[in-house]
């Protein structure tokens, strides 16, 4: 990427957002694995005029790719970081409203606390979030999904910005949104920036035993540390991590990265670890699945930047 394009957005981006526009800022600490380089720009949208300012500048420069961060918990940020503009939600996009058959959360709300607040208030059907620990916005853009149930069977409709358009959010019904298995049909310069989720009438005790049986569940099965959750996704019928398990890689490891011991679609990211040791370590685990089984498993994690599991060179 050109940096004078990107000094050109910046600046046309300055007088409108401060302290809100940073150039080459780290992206590694808005992510669960806390790995990778900085972003060109980085962008903090306290409300729309905000996206809207974004779009409009980069109207200007439609060639600067563009991206939104929400908790960064499916994320993996190349060590050269994302040469483009990095868009993070904050202000108006956490806010949370209960309603008596919906619920409405900005795009930056977390899903645990999407799940609480609707479980306090006696609201049943958003529990499964507790486990998740993205934002609406990557619910809604991955379709996110637990115990059961995803992002489509509880979502009515969500509100989306592109910034590769106006920038104003407008809204768009669960069925224009194509969400099938951790897929929808958003592209990256389009922004979730709330969403309304239906939910029924319970009492708060059984909506907080369901809370603390998925919260449960979660610690027995799942690790802790630095990870972004499933590595693979599900092949029809079948479950990556069985497949992993049973092909004798729990423990592999490259550099800082190692595939779990408690859950083998999980890739922990030890201290001194980087993302390319994640990468190589996925690109190993895949070849070796291929290799003992001929199932070719596809990846669920997202690659920001330069590089990645799909790129020429060495595993
Ligand atoms: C311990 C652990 C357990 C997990 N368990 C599950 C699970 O059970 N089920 C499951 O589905 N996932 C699970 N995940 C993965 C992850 O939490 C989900 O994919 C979640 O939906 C990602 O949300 P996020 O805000 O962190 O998105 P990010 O990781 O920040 O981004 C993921 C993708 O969404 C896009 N995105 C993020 N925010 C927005 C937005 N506002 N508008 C438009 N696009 C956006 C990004 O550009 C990127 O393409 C787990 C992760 C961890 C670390």
């Amino acid at each position: 990427m050109n940096p004078a394009a990107l000094d050109a957005v910046a600046a046309g981006l300055a007088p409108r957002l401060g302290d809100r526009v940073a150039r080459g800022a780290s992206i590694g600490p808005l992510t669960t694995y806390r790995l990778g380089g900085p972003a060109g720009i980085l962008v903090r949208a306290a409300g729309p005029e905000d996206l809207v300012a974004v779009a409009e500048a980069r109207a200007a420069a439609p060639e600067v790719p563009l991206v939104t961060i929400g908790r960064g918990s499916n994320l993996v940020v190349s060590d050269a970081g994302f040469p483009g503009i990095v868009v993070v939600l904050e202000g108006t996009f956490e806010a949370v409203a209960v309603g008596e058959s919906s619920v409405c959360a900005g795009g930056a709300v977390p899903l645990p606390v999407l799940a609480r607040r609707a479980a306090a208030a006696g609201r049943t059907g958003l529990e499964f979030y507790v486990g998740i620990p993205g934002s609406v916005g990557g619910a809604v853009r991955m379709n996110a999904g637990g115990h059961g149930r995803q992002t489509a069977d509880v979502l009515v409709s969500a509100v989306v910005a592109d910034l590769g358009g106006t920038g104003v959010p407008t809204a768009r019904d669960l069925s224009a949104l194509d969400l099938t298995y951790r897929h929808s049909n958003l592209r990256p310069d389009e922004v979730v920036t709330g969403a309304d989720f239906t939910v029924a009438a319970d009492d708060v005790a059984a909506c907080e035993a369901r809370l603390a049986e998925i919260v449960r569940w979660r610690r027995e099965h799942q690790p802790g540390g630095a990870n972004a959750g499933s590595v693979f996704r599900n092949p029809e019928g079948d479950s990556a991590g069985r497949i992993i398990e049973a092909a004798g890689l729990k423990g592999l490891r490259v550099g800082g990265a190692v595939v779990s011991d408690k859950h083998a679609n999980f890739i922990q990211a030890e201290p001194g670890a980087t993302a390319a040791d994640v990468a190589a370590l996925l690109r190993t685990v895949r070849a070796r699945v291929a290799d003992a089984t001929g199932v070719v498993l596809t990846p669920e994690l997202h690659w920001l930047g330069p590089g990645g599991w799909d790129a020429a060179g060495p595993a």
